[in-house]
């Protein structure tokens, strides 16, 4: 079987540094807010391009601390993709604001920036956008507006980590940037972890109090905050793993490239990519009429596939009052979607095999 991602190659390539970094952290005998976050806070910093990292327990929760930080709340409205992982969705709600649902491009599967103005308000206070399966969201025409309208923007980065938008990497494209190091992101500790960027300061301090009880200092708390830290072992497991981040990077590239230029079968529908950089390629999705049955071939065919994501946000029983909302594109974004296996240690021969199991598909 082709792995859809085989987490354990990724992590063994370190498993020496890694080993002796956790047990550096053990020997310490220090597991919160010490050396290890600060440095990886600074690296982290460094390679998105921000003034600011900070390390948090996951990626819902630097988006929910974003929020917070910038004090929305309820009778605020967000804009936000409809067809995002329900985390962006519940960030936002778990404010008490309003997400504002925008289509995406069926091309690129990122937000269409052009129906964004139509759905701005006076109680709009932010852009969410979402570098969904790891493609950067071409960001100007959003820039343009947050001025006009003197609006927010947010990154859900938790997808694009490493992706690059007119010479900027994600995480440095906006107000405040949400990443998440879940294990299979590009990016992926060894449990639940995430970060926030930013280049405010301000924000910065505020999240960072935010995140430890509200705490500026010690037994002092100046906002009712919550508990939400990156702890010393998966931040020295980031650490490792983050200087090589790139190269990972490259060689999803190159498999997409790959699959891009030789996937030739006509019911496939190839995902569109509108520069090298922009795209991590966190996922390779492709859509097809037949998924259902294009998914049990391939596995019959020893391919193992995933689908991001089979239910959009606004049909989930936790958003029931949306669920007679109509929104046609992120649907048949939804019930085409395939995502094909994708990973840096993928062999050239998998993914030779993995194009030719496509291709003899009809
Ligand atoms: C993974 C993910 C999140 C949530 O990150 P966690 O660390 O799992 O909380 C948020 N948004 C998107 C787009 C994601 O893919």
């Amino acid at each position: 079987m082709i792995k859809f991602l085989d987490l354990e190659k990724v992590n063994n390539r370190f498993r020496t540094e890694i080993d002796n970094r956790v047990k550096t952290v053990l020997d310490k005998g220090w597991y919160l807010q010490g050396n290890e976050n600060d440095n990886f806070a600074t690296n982290f910093a460094k390679y998105c391009g921000t003034k600011f990292a900070l390390g948090v327990a996951n990626g819902l929760d630097a988006l929910r601390l974003i929020i917070r930080a910038y004090g929305f709340g309820k009778g605020d409205e967000i804009i936000v993709p409809a067809n995002t992982y329900i985390a962006t969705i519940l960030a936002i709600t778990d404010n008490g604001c309003t997400p504002v649902l925008v289509e995406p491009d069926i091309k690129t599967y990122n937000i269409n920036p052009d129906l964004i103005e139509e759905k701005i308000t006076p109680k709009t206070k932010a852009i969410m956008v979402v570098h969904l399966y790891g493609q950067a969201v071409q960001m100007q025409k959003i820039w343009d507006l947050a001025k006009k309208y003197n609006l927010k923007v947010f990154e859900d980065a938790a997808q694009g980590h490493g992706a690059i938008y007119q010479g900027k990497r994600t995480g440095n494209l906006s107000d405040a940037a949400a990443f998440s190091f879940y294990p299979g992101k590009n990016l992926g500790c060894m449990g639940d972890g995430g970060a926030v960027t930013t280049n405010n300061e301000e924000i910065y301090n505020k999240i960072k109090a935010l995140a430890n009880y509200g705490s500026d200092r010690k037994y002092h708390h100046i906002y009712k905050g919550l508990n939400s830290r990156l702890d010393e072992i998966q931040a020295a497991v980031l650490d490792v793993k983050l200087p090589h981040l790139d190269d990972d990077n490259n060689r999803r590239r190159e498999i997409a490239k790959y699959y891009r230029e030789n996937i030739t079968n006509p019911k496939i529908i190839l995902p569109q990519v509108y520069d090298e950089k922009a795209h991590v390629w966190h996922i390779f999705a492709v859509r097809t009429q037949n998924r259902n049955e294009f998914q049990q071939y391939l596995t019959d065919n020893a391919v193992q596939t995933l689908i991001h994501y089979p239910t959009p946000p606004h049909k989930q029983e936790a958003y029931s009052e949306w669920n007679n909302l109509s929104l046609p594109i992120t649907e048949e974004i939804h019930n085409t979607i395939i995502s094909l296996p994708m990973s840096p240690v993928m062999t050239d021969e998998e993914v030779k095999k993995v194009v030719e199991v496509i291709n003899a598909y009809d």
